[in-house]
């Protein structure tokens, strides 16, 4: 039996150690980890430099409260703000409380309640960020949702400016829906929607809690798009795996959370800052951005060649290293199947299997995890390659 709340329908996998792009089970089975830890482990687990950083401030202090001054803090915040090219930075301890203080912000910031975000996103769990959430089975069970979200179709920008009204405090989205599916905003849509929002006096919040950091080969996805959001938050890959969220505001924000308005104990914790501060010093360099892009185009052309004539496969759809493979076949079958041949990928919506590798995976590492899901999928499918 386990002492723990089902909240998590588990894998069989045990895990014991890990080192870069390979998790070793409790057995000595090694895996292809193309998950990390659900686009955290940007860098692949425990990267020498975070590492490192880490235990020096092991060495120094824990936690000592948002009351002092902390130089980590300055630094940590400096590489957001001027990464993204924005203002002001507050830091969360995940990514659903990032987005509670996005929604707190605009809120405050407009004098408006009126949040309008996309069918199939996901914010989060949290009261206000599962309001935001634009799927059904996440909010089931839990009662009247805070009423003042409205969601329409992603990448439908006519149904959006219907809903949007001089009420609207934001437009909250994701560049690309991650646990929705791996569906990807267009250019029109992106640009149109931050139009509506300086036509309406509306914010946008850009949720990259899953795009950003790297994971798409720019620091945050948005910047493929020449936008210019009003708040964006970042978590997951942030801290290679220590728990921090962070929400990033324009400067003209500053002053709407003042003292007092806004908070959190363990937020801008000293040991989850050191990892994001030298997390952030790898993957922000353009070099290794490049690479990233590089990377995930070698992955998309090589999933494409694999995966081509197996009819069990519909689409492909990529950005840097986050993909996702259309199927019609039963996703937690065809995910245990992969995990017996050594390669662990993760599910997004109904029927799309999603890979996050480690931006760090080699060539060699897409080669291998390329032909694990060729070799499952076409067991899969009637036309056998
Ligand atoms: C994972 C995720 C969240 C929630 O982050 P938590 O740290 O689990 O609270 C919010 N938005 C997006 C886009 C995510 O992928």
């Amino acid at each position: 039996m386990s002492f723990l709340f089902p909240t998590y329908a588990r894998w069989e996998v045990e895990p014991e150690a890990a080192e870069g792009s390979i998790l070793i089970d409790k057995n000595g089975k090694h895996y292809l980890d193309f998950t990390s830890g659900i686009g955290v482990c940007n860098l692949g687990h425990r990267p020498a430099a975070v590492q490192e950083a880490v235990s020096t401030q092991l060495n120094k202090f824990w936690h000592v409260s948002n009351l002092f001054v902390q130089e980590q803090q300055e630094i940590a915040a400096k590489h957001l703000s001027e990464a993204a090219g924005m203002g002001p930075v507050f830091f969360a301890n995940s990514g659903a409380e990032a987005n509670e203080a996005a929604i707190k912000l605009a809120r405050k910031a407009t004098g408006r309640q009126k949040i309008i975000s996309f069918q199939q996103s996901f914010h989060g769990r949290t009261f206000a960020a599962m309001a935001a959430t634009g799927q059904d089975k996440i909010k089931e069970g839990f009662g009247s949702m805070l009423e003042t979200f409205k969601y329409v179709p992603f990448n439908d920008s006519n149904a959006l400016e219907k809903e949007m009204d001089k009420e609207t405090a934001a437009v909250m989205l994701e560049i690309v829906q991650g646990e929705g599916g791996i569906h990807i905003g267009t250019q029109e849509f992106l640009e149109k929607t931050e139009q509506l929002c300086r036509k309406y006096g509306s914010l946008l919040i850009i949720d990259e809690i899953q795009t950003g950091i790297g994971r798409t080969g720019k620091a945050f996805a948005f910047q493929y798009f020449n936008l210019d959001p009003d708040i964006v938050t970042s978590a997951k890959g942030l801290g290679s795996g220590l728990p921090i969220g962070a929400m990033i505001g324009k400067q003209e924000l500053e002053e709407v959370f003042g003292p007092s308005s806004h908070g959190s104990t363990f937020g801008g914790n000293p040991i989850s800052i050191a990892a994001a501060i030298a997390t952030m010093e790898t993957i922000f360099k353009k070099e290794f951005l490049k690479g990233v892009q590089e990377k995930g185009t070698y992955l998309a052309n090589k999933l494409t060649e694999s995966l081509e004539i197996i009819t069990a496969v519909k689409e492909i759809r990529q950005l840097g290293m986050m993909v996702g493979i259309e199927t019609d076949v039963h996703l937690p079958h065809l995910l245990k199947a992969l995990r017996e041949k050594g390669l662990l990928a993760l599910p997004a919506g109904k029927n799309v299997l999603r890979l996050l590798p480690p931006l760090t995976a080699t060539e060699a590492e897409i080669d291998e995890a390329a032909e694990i899901l060729q070799s499952i999928l076409k067991e899969y499918s009637k036309s056998a390659v």
